[in-house]
Parts: structure tokens; sequence; C-alpha cells
């Protein structure tokens, strides 16, 4: 009796994955959502594919995909990751600082020292997830040198 082992390449819940692509073979181009581009880029896979890296240091992109040789040189996200990360981080940490100040057991060297760490580490731990989906909103839309794919209009399709 041999027991089968689970596809730890697939995603259940994705319908291109469930269709039945397995993971040695080349990615096939298919019509993409923004949320979804967006989604694989944010945790650092290729916006195009799913399948291949998107960076190849913290916040270097790959030139281009290995799986579906998407040119990524392309994209221009610039400075817009760190505004993006630190207008994240500012939304999530004004609640916990405000709700510190009001609470008088707590110094404000206490309340610094649980504040700034955090603030740190959630506006460094964000830049890579925003810098993946502003370069998926870039290639699916279309900006800069990315020409933009006729076939994704539809975002009603997977
Ligand atoms: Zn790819």
């Amino acid at each position: 009796m041999s027991a089968s082992l689970p596809d730890l390449h697939t995603n259940p819940l994705d319908p291109a994955d469930a269709a039945g692509a397995l993971p040695d073979q080349p990615p096939t181009v298919r019509p993409h959502s923004l949320w979804r581009a967006m989604a694989r880029g944010v945790v650092g896979r290729c916006p195009r594919c799913g399948q291949g890296r998107l960076f190849r240091a913290f916040l270097k992109p790959v030139d281009r995909c290995g799986r579906c040789d998407q040119d990524w040189s392309l994209q221009r996200a610039d400075d817009f990751p760190a505004y993006a990360s630190l207008f994240i981080t500012g939304h999530l940490v004004a609640p916990l600082a405000v709700h510190l100040a009001r609470d008088a057991s707590i110094s404000s060297a206490m309340a610094s020292a649980i504040i700034l760490p955090i603030t740190a580490a959630l506006a460094i731990g964000l830049l890579q997830p925003c810098k993946g989906a502003i370069i998926a909103v870039q290639w699916r839309m279309g900006m800069h040198g990315f020409q933009r794919d006729p076939s994704a209009d539809d975002d009603a399709t997977p």
C-alpha cells in the first residue's frame, strides 16, 4: 500500500492550480485579476505566473522570472514602497500609541519601548510586500516599460 504525498507546490484554493497545472511544467500565460497579481507580488512571487521568485534580494527584483521569463527590470517602483509601508505602519501603530498614551499606568519611556520596535519592524517588514504589490500593479496596468496584456482585461476571469 503506497500513500501519495500531498503536492506542496500548488494551492488547492487557487483555481489555476486546481485546474491541474503541474509545478514542473512551464506556466501558461493566463488572464489575471489585478488583485491576484498583487497578492502574488505581496508574497514575493512573480505576479504573472505565481511560481517564480520576484526578488533576488530584500528589495532587488529579479531581472527575469525564472519560470515564465517575464522581464521585471522594467519596473519603476522607486520610493513608493517606502511611502506605502509607512502609511500602513502609521495606521496600524497610531491606535496603539493613543491607547498607551491614555493609560496612566504606563510611563512614556515604557510606551516608547513598546511602540518604537513595533513601528520599526512593521515599516521594514512591509517594504518587500509593498514593493511586490506595486510592481504587480505596474505590470498589470501596463505602466512604464510593461506592455499591457490584452488577454488580462477581464477581472472576473481567474
Ligand atoms: Zn513568472
